[in-house]
């Protein structure tokens, strides 16, 4: 065979593979094949990942009083060196550095949310502590909501028969009836040498509250005693500036005396919550 005659012939020749490069084919295929479904993946990834990010900032962060953390910290990618150079100069260079990139990116926010979440988690475990401590119960049993007497804001004065503003809410029961505590706490003070208030327990229960209970018969508590929501405290009376049998009843938020209305949500439906405000907001006259 002359040269030539191998030259056409050759040249006319289907091309064919060799068994190594149909491997090494089917091989690449398959890993490009591998990447794209990768992708997918960290699409349904970032997907989820959205999504409990936007309940942190929007949801939880709020919730818990803390800041939303901003996109630019939560989406930051990486600056400075190149660190996906041993990864360029190949055929795939570009899908395999854009899927690396995309990885990073998603870990890195994974990490941000995750200290996120502990500090969400620090922050409820506190909220939690402060929930039990606070006054949530009505400090007497009021089955029937019908011992509320007066409440808060402006009532006439039942010595002077003088409009005044009345600082807390009158519950009306016989002398004897237990008082309970409304939050977890200390006892501040159990005595009677504050003007009007007669035989009185003042409680701090933390976090700037405190609630106090006045015009007792009788206590069940001392001075620095360590109490829990729903404990008997004392025994409702008439001592002090009292007109009849009754428990005057006040919270403290940092010094100042506020609504005790809003403080009763541990015991009551949205109906009784109802039924309790319209009684207490009636403008009548206050036992004091
Ligand atoms: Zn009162």
């Amino acid at each position: 065979m002359s040269g030539l005659l191998f030259f056409v012939l050759y040249l006319n020749l289907p091309y064919v593979e060799t068994p190594k490069e149909k491997t090494l084919k089917r091989e690449l295929a398959n890993a490009q094949l591998r990447f794209e479904l990768l992708n997918k993946k960290m699409e349904q990834a970032e997907a989820v990942l959205a999504e409990v990010q936007d309940r942190d900032n929007n949801l939880y962060r709020v919730y818990f009083e803390a800041n939303p953390i901003p996109e630019e910290q939560r989406k930051a990618g990486f600056g400075g060196i190149n660190r996906y150079k041993d990864l360029e100069g190949f055929d795939n260079s570009k899908l395999i550095i854009a899927t690396n990139k995309r990885m990073d990116i998603l870990t890195k926010q994974i990490v941000v949310q995750s200290r996120s979440l502990d500090e969400i988690a620090k922050l409820a475990e506190e909220k939690e502590k402060l929930l039990i401590a606070i006054p949530a119960i009505q400090p007497v049993k009021n089955e029937d909501l019908t011992r509320v007497a007066s409440g808060y804001g402006y009532r006439t004065d039942p010595f002077t028969k003088a409009r005044k503003f009345h600082y807390g809410m009158d519950f009306t029961a016989p002398r004897g009836t237990p008082v309970y505590a409304s939050g977890d706490g200390v006892v501040e003070r159990a005595d009677a040498t504050a003007a009007g208030y007669g035989k009185h327990i003042r409680i701090s229960h933390g976090y700037g509250y405190e609630s106090l209970y006045a015009h007792l018969y009788k206590y069940n508590v001392r001075k620095g005693q360590r109490i829990k929501r729903g404990d008997l405290i004392g025994f409702v009376g008439s001592t002090g500036r009292s007109e009849a049998p009754h428990l005057h009843y006040e919270i403290f938020k940092n010094g100042e005396r506020i609504n005790p209305i809003h403080f009763y949500y541990g015991n009551l439906s949205p109906d009784e919550f109802d039924a309790l405000l319209r009684v207490a907001q009636q403008e009548n006259q206050s036992l004091d």
